[in-house]
């Protein structure tokens, strides 16, 4: 296999097309629609973070209850966005701010949130929960990706004073009140990635495991990104979403999973096996880094990803590919050495 080239040097040197449209745009909230009663259902309802200033990139999580959870708030730059809308929904307090993984795009706003409303404990992974407390380390790791984009697209965290961390893993719950929220491991897309199951609504909340499907579509476009992902574990991940029976999913980019839960999840472990195949593929034959870009697109246009133009484009602003293919070729460099070990 022809590994020598340097992937990851060169995915960084052309990285900058990807997001610098999304990064120019207007991120400020529109005005507030006039204020309501808070929900009398204990239904989700999907918050519209405007993530890069665009409709339907990345939806934050309202369960709604006697103690009112927020699921991934999204980016800190539309932390604004969402406090609005919380705030039309008649949201006035909120005991929960539940985040699937530790993404500047799922869980950059927390601190921000946090501020808006302090009686909120905020649930993480325990193995990323110091990132929330101290933004510092994660942030420069982030920047080692995104670049000089970084703050653009995300801005940046605020931190999380320890006492309101609650460290979470497998098989622990958040109080809603009235019922509770389960807690799953869902590792892979990053090792300390959780979804969570209300067991009233049977709505489960997978932030990226399935990967990406965005309004239009039904193509689910995987997310493999740096610093540690996992394709086994990423698809045993889904395979344990698809065995709770879930009533619906919602996918964090953006809303429920189509056509439905057990289809959403076949088609979603479908994908991530091509796409990483595809990946190897490519790699075994590209002569160069730019070649393996260019092959791996035009694979998604050919097979991987019949969808439309625009569609490609909005997955591509939620989740370039160069981002997918630095985070499978740190993965199968991590493999390459555990083997070697
Ligand atoms: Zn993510």
């Amino acid at each position: 296999m022809n590994t020598h080239f340097n992937v990851r040097r060169k995915v960084f040197r052309n990285r900058r097309g990807a997001g610098q449209d999304a990064a120019n745009r207007d991120t400020r909230p529109a005005a507030p629609p006039p204020p309501q009663a808070p929900p009398d259902s204990i239904q989700t309802v999907l918050v519209d973070s405007l993530m890069h200033g665009e409709k339907e990139k990345m939806g934050a999580c309202l369960v709604p209850g006697i103690r009112p959870a927020l699921i991934d708030p999204g980016p800190a730059n539309t932390a604004d966005n969402v406090i609005g809308a919380l705030g039309a929904l008649g949201i006035n307090r909120l005991d929960s701010i539940v985040l699937t993984h530790i993404h500047f795009d799922h869980a950059g706003g927390a601190g921000h949130l946090a501020e808006r409303f302090p009686e909120a404990t905020v649930y993480i992974h325990s193995r990323v929960a110091r990132h929330l407390a101290d933004p510092a380390r994660l942030t420069e790791s982030v920047r080692a990706v995104w670049g000089e984009q970084t703050e653009a697209l995300f801005g940046l965290p605020m931190a999380v004073s320890e006492e309101r961390i609650q460290r979470i893993d497998d098989g622990d719950t958040v109080d809603l009140g009235d019922r509770r929220l389960g807690v799953i491991a869902t590792p892979g897309h990053t090792r300390g990635h959780l979804a969570y199951l209300d067991q009233e609504t049977g709505s489960l909340f997978c932030g990226d495991a399935l990967g990406v499907q965005l309004p239009g579509s039904q193509v689910i476009r995987p997310s493999t990104p740096p610093m540690d992902f996992c394709l086994d574990d990423a698809v045993k991940s889904i395979e344990t979403i698809k065995s709770l029976k879930p009533e619906s999913v919602y996918m964090s980019h953006f809303g429920q999973a189509a056509p439905g839960p057990e289809q959403a999840c076949d088609q979603a472990i479908e994908a991530i096996r091509r796409w990483y195949e595809s990946f190897l593929h490519k790699l075994e034959i590209a002569e160069s880094d730019e070649d393996l870009r260019r092959r791996f697109h035009a694979c998604l246009e050919a097979t991987l990803e019949p969808v439309s133009p625009v569609t490609r484009r909005n997955l591509e602003t939620v989740n370039p590919a160069w981002l997918n293919i630095e985070g499978m070729t740190g993965a199968l460099e991590r493999d390459t050495e555990h083997r070697a070990a």
